[in-house]
């Protein structure tokens, strides 16, 4: 495989130059990046073809040795400060790597409230820095006026300050390991989230670590154009549960599935072409769906999970969690509303 020289500005934004080669691309990817900002005025199809390979592209064109123009760099940080925000590592590369890179990193860093001096104490010794009076000149003036971040995506590690990685990394390992006790047993007729398997077109609950692992893969794996169609989708999905409830109040919850798929009810997370937008990170539910029994999971499993919920229950608010379970409908888990289910069930735990 093609070497590229990265430079890393922190742990999750890198520069760097065009990649010249499909090697160089999987190269980057190799490297945990998944997010590209293309900043080549010159080349007019790199990222097509960078989107093309896998990647979360934004384009700014901007010709060589000129500086972006100002509305259309705010949009771009914007879009950046997203992506950092829903811990993807981002490449932002120009041809060479030099003045218009540097110039675009350093107005991150401004954003990010640096202040000039540190910013440019950031960048010294990197290839990456404005290389002409016209670049710091707008650098200058972005210094000025520089914006405050904006990101939006409800998130319950960001909002408390905890860090979810452990928790995460125990479920992942859970994950693997049933994985690997099921792999014999699963339905030879596809699994659920392939060939738009009947379990999509059911709604279904996900204990707390189900959750959060599912919304972080939804902000870490999905482009920004597709989040925003899932978590729109989940939202109307949300609303079609609401007037089928108020319909059939008292139905069993068996009844009440059937009733949700003949209504067309539909998992937010099935693509058009009828797979998994999350194949490789869907819950166990999915993993483990055959048609005889359904999403019903064997109780070894649902323990794990109850105990890894519980155990992020305690991680995050502190306390023992209530007694039963603590669990939020697949839709409002994809909107991001479970967070505000999970505070909501905080908060009246604790008074
Ligand atoms: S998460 Fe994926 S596999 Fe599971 S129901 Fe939704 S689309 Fe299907």
């Amino acid at each position: 495989m093609a070497q590229y020289e990265l430079t890393w500005i922190t742990d999750q934004l890198a520069t760097g130059y065009a990649p010249m080669s499909y090697a160089e691309l999987d190269f980057i990817r190799e490297q945990g990046i998944s997010a590209i900002v293309n900043l080549c005025g010159e080349f007019c199809d790199l990222h097509q073809i960078e989107e093309k390979s896998g990647f979360e592209v934004y384009y700014l064109p901007v010709d060589d040795e000129c500086a972006p123009d100002l509305a259309e760099m705010e949009k771009a940080l914007e879009w950046l400060d997203e992506a950092v925000y829903l811990k993807k590592k981002v490449l932002v590369h120009c041809r060479h790597g030099f003045g218009r890179t540097g110039t675009f990193v350093s107005a991150y860093l401004l954003r990010r409230g640096l202040g000039m001096k540190l910013a440019q104490k950031a960048m010294k010794g990197k290839r990456a820095n404005p290389t002409n009076y016209i670049q710091w000149k707008l650098l200058r003036k972005y210094g000025k006026q520089e914006g405050t971040l904006r990101a939006k995506e409800p998130s319950i590690d960001n909002r408390i300050g905890i860090d979810t990685d452990p928790l995460i990394k125990d479920y992942t390992t859970f994950v693997a390991a049933v994985d690997d006790q099921f792999q014999e047993q699963r339905s030879e007729d596809g699994s659920c989230g392939q060939d738009q398997s009947p379990c999509c077109f059911q709604p279904f609950d996900l204990l707390l670590i189900e959750s959060l692992y599912l919304s972080q893969m939804i902000n870490q794996k999905l482009s920004q154009v597709q989040r925003l169609k899932v978590i729109e989708q989940a939202g109307e999905m949300a609303q079609k549960l609401k007037v089928l409830h108020r319909r059939a109040p008292g139905i069993s919850s068996e009844d009440f599935i059937r009733l949700c798929s003949e209504s067309g009810f539909r998992c937010p997370l099935l693509a058009d072409e009828g797979s998994c937008l999350l194949y490789d990170y869907r819950p166990l539910r999915c993993r483990l769906w055959r048609p005889e029994h359904q999403s019903s999971l064997p109780e070894s499993i649902n323990e794990g999970i109850r105990r890894l919920s519980k155990n992020a229950y305690l991680t995050l608010a502190g306390i023992f969690p209530p007694g039963g379970n603590l669990d939020f409908s697949s839709v409002d888990t994809i909107s991001g509303k479970f967070v505000q289910v999970y505070y909501q069930a905080m908060v009246q735990h604790k008074e």
